[in-house]
Formats: C-alpha cells, structure tokens, sequence
C-alpha cells in the first residue's frame, strides 16, 4: 500500500507506463494468507518489484514505449517475470524506458522522458538556486540515464525494492549510476532473455536495480539459472539462496584499472573518485595495477554497427501485422508495412533499422558487419588477457559524469551524445562479462556518482563479493 502510495505520489517523474495495482494487491494478499499459513515463503515472497516495460507480461500491456506495441497484450510472461511472481514478488507495474531501449537518456520514449527523482533533493535544488543560469524550477530537472531510467527512478523514489532493467550497452548500470543505485548485468547466459522483446539478442542481458548489492545477489538468485526457452542460456551452477559473505577479504585481490578509460571528457571528480577508490584497495592489502584494454577505442562504433544491423533484422517482425499497429492504408501490402513502420517507430529507430540494413547489404556486409565481429572478438579477447594475467576484478567509472539537466541533454544531438555515454559500459556487453555498477558518493552538486565493477564471465558472485565490500 505504502509502495503504491509513493507511485501515485511521483507520477510527476513519469517512471512507469502501466501501474499493476490490482495484480499487485491481489499477490500481497495472497502472500499474507501464505505467511499467515505458515507455508513456505520464496525468496522474493511479499516484496515489490517493477519491471521495465520490454519484458513480455501475460495479460498486461507492454509498449517497449512505442507507438508500435500500444496496445500490445503478451500471452505470456517472460522467463524472468515468472521467476518473479513463483517467488512471491508483488508486480507493481511497467516501467518507461528510451523507445525498444535505444538510448541512454530515458528521455525518447514516446511516454516522454523520466525525471531523475535527485532533481527534487533539498541539495540540489539549494545548489541550483546559487547558479544564475539555472532555469525555472518546473523545467530544470535531471535525465535519469537510460534506457531502463524508468526501473531506475521507481527504485530511487522507494516505489518498489527492486527493479528490473535491460542492459544491451549500460542500459542498466547507466541509469543505475546517475539515480544512486546498484546496476547490475549478469553474465551474458546466467540469466534467460525469453520475452525480453530483443534489441541486440547477441548482447541482452536482463538487468537487475536495487539500492543495495545483496539485494541484487537475491533477485539474481531467484532469475538465473538454464531456461530451454532461451538457448543461448547456460548450465552453470549457481548456489540458492544465492548469498554474499557478510565479510569478505579482498587483501588477496588483484583489481586492474584499465588505462585506456580514463579519456579527456571525463569529469574531474569521477575520475577523482575512481582514483580514491584504487587507493581503499590498495590500503586493504589489495593489489592495484594498470592494465590495457587496447581496443577500448574501436569499441563504438563496433557496437554500433552490430547493434544496427541486428536492429535491422529484430525489427523486420513489425510489419502491422502479427503485432501491435497498423495503419490504415491498404492500397498495397508494400504501403501498409511502409507507413505502419513510419507511423509506429521513432527517429532513432528508424535510423537504426537503415543504418543495419545498410550495414548488411551484399556490398557492405564484409566491410562492416563481418569486420566488426572480428573487433568485437579483440575486444572481448583484451578483459581476457587483463584477466588471465591476474586481475580478478576491474574498476572503472560507469559514466562520464554526474546526471545532466534534461534542457542540456537534449540540446547536443541525442544520438552522439548516447553513444559517448556508454565508452566504459558497452564494451563489457561484446565480450558477455558481468559488472555492476555502485553508488559511491555525491558530487559537489548533491547527485550520485557511480563506479563500475567488471568480473571474470559468470564470476558473478566474486563480482558482487568485490561490489558488497566496497559498498
Ligand atoms: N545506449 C545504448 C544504445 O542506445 C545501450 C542501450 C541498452 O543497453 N539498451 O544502444
């Protein structure tokens, strides 16, 4: 009820697009009788969770914020919503997101953007009302990050304890970062993406927000695990409950700094903060040494050209007619799918789909999609070599800097400024590494900074371990 009462409280930031609050009452009732029975509680039994509006949920819309899936009704839940609800977590609603997750703002979808719930804190509102430039109160909020900013602001605002994200790029750790929460992404095959609607399918990974590392150990536990639902997921074995030691050792620790992330637009006080966090290593008894991840400049554009042409080929199934719109012409099949796709898509989705159609033309597709596999296996083979020459765990920033007002992140171009956002995240997501990303402390302006954690492929625990401790 408290929960519930917080979302109609912080409608204002625009976290979710469908609020479930009959389902949910209805689960918290039925986990009450369950506690009142003495039954067997799950892991999860009572607690509030949202989940970002690109999972599949049976019987409830699901938009992925696009005028494409309005109105959209999955059949089925999504492996890891399932996972959820068998365990008892109350579904609190759908959560906005950068329209099919493109994005690193949170601000293109066409729910419109989310406010980032640190724009209202006593700080920083003191703060802005010293700088002369600063705008009217009503227009001068933050960017949540994105693309799950919608998860992000839901468990920042104490609507729910937990949220799910996706995370292609950063689209979990970004978001996470610039609200002071945990982001975490699992190891690429941990976790099932069965009804995740795909953005780049080879980079998916359901991610997981909450305000404290164990929390995400806990949820972890409840979603991962092998799903013959989804074949690129693995037969790892992973402990239930899944549980992090309340004291971990980290003086035999190696952590490696990767030299190659400290670029020129990194703000001082992120890179000073990463540089302080070295040092509380070091005086545990932990090794800190350098490492070069020499391909971290490729890693981009790599992206973004597997990202497109993916893209090209994931968003072929909308073609007004298994899903969502349609439009009204009917002159011909070919001006049916033209203006449905014109009509139902955004800028930025549909720069997408011809960039990767481009991409993969017969004539382009050696030269760039072929290409780009081959850097994106350099790239993931660079963490191998930091890891297979002793490093356990890498440190890094998780973004460039603090949240930016929403007035200045719309006005540079969108796309670019994404795609400079996401250096230190994506390259994590080509070679299918966890990492997490944890609020470390408030800048001078009152707002969360973040740094990120980066483990061994399906070391999750000894990542989240690392997280714990410095948390
Ligand atoms: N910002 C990246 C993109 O726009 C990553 C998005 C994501 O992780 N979903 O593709």
């Amino acid at each position: 009820q408290k929960c519930l009462s917080l979302i109609k409280k912080t409608k204002f930031l625009n976290a979710y697009i469908t609020v479930s609050e009959e389902v949910a009452l209805k689960q918290a009732e039925e986990s009450e009788k369950r506690y009142k029975n003495g039954q067997s509680l799950g892991d999860l039994d009572g607690i509030p969770i949202a989940v970002k509006d690109n999972f599949s949920t049976s019987g409830i819309e699901t938009t992925c914020a696009s005028n494409m899936l309005k109105g959209y009704i999955p059949p089925y839940n999504a492996t890891v919503v399932q996972k959820l609800l068998d365990q008892g977590a109350l579904l609190m609603g759908k959560t906005n997101l950068d329209e099919f997750a493109m994005g690193s703002g949170s601000t293109d979808g066409v729910f419109g953007p989310v406010k980032n719930p640190w724009s209202y804190s006593k700080q920083y509102r003191e703060k802005r009302k010293q700088n002369p430039h600063s705008e009217n109160e009503d227009s001068d909020w933050l960017i949540t990050g994105g693309s799950s900013g919608g998860s992000a602001a839901a468990v920042s605002a104490f609507t729910c304890y937990a949220a799910l994200g996706s995370d292609t790029g950063g689209s979990t750790r970004n978001p996470a970062a610039h609200c002071g929460l945990v982001g975490f992404k699992p190891s690429y095959g941990l976790v099932s993406r069965h009804g995740l609607i795909p953005l780049v399918n080879s980079m998916d990974v359901p991610g997981i927000l909450t305000r404290c590392v164990n929390d995400a150990a806990i949820v972890l536990g409840a979603l991962a695990g092998p799903d013959p639902r989804d074949s690129t997921t693995v037969h790892e074995p992973i402990s239930k409950p899944f549980m992090l030691p309340s004291l971990a050792d980290v003086s035999k620790l190696c952590i490696g700094i990767p030299k190659e992330y400290l670029v020129p637009e990194l703000s001082s006080e992120v890179q000073s903060l990463w540089s302080k966090a070295a040092d509380l290593f070091e005086s545990e008894g932990a090794k800190v040494i350098e490492v070069s991840l020499p391909h971290t400049s490729y890693s981009i554009v790599c992206y973004h050209v597997l990202c497109t042409s993916e893209v090209a080929s994931n968003m072929a199934r909308f073609d007004g007619l298994q899903y969502g719109h349609r439009c009204d012409i009917d002159v011909s099949t070919e001006a049916m799918y033209a203006a449905t796709r014109r009509e139902g898509f955004n800028d930025v989705v549909r720069g997408r789909i011809l960039s990767g159609n481009f991409f993969l033309l017969k004539e382009n597709y050696e030269n760039y999609f072929v290409k780009a596999q081959k850097v994106r296996r350099l790239i993931a083979n660079d963490f191998v070599n930091a890891f297979n020459s002793g490093v356990d765990v890498l440190l890094t920033p998780t973004t460039l800097s603090e949240a930016v007002p929403y007035l200045e992140f719309i006005k540079e171009d969108n796309r670019t400024r994404s795609a400079q956002d996401d250096i230190f995240t994506q390259a994590v997501n080509m070679a299918g590494l966890p990492a997490v990303s944890i609020p470390v402390a408030l800048s001078n302006q009152g707002l969360p900074i973040g740094l990120q954690f980066i483990g061994r492929a399906f070391c999750d625990q000894q990542l989240l371990t690392v997280a714990k401790w410095f948390e």
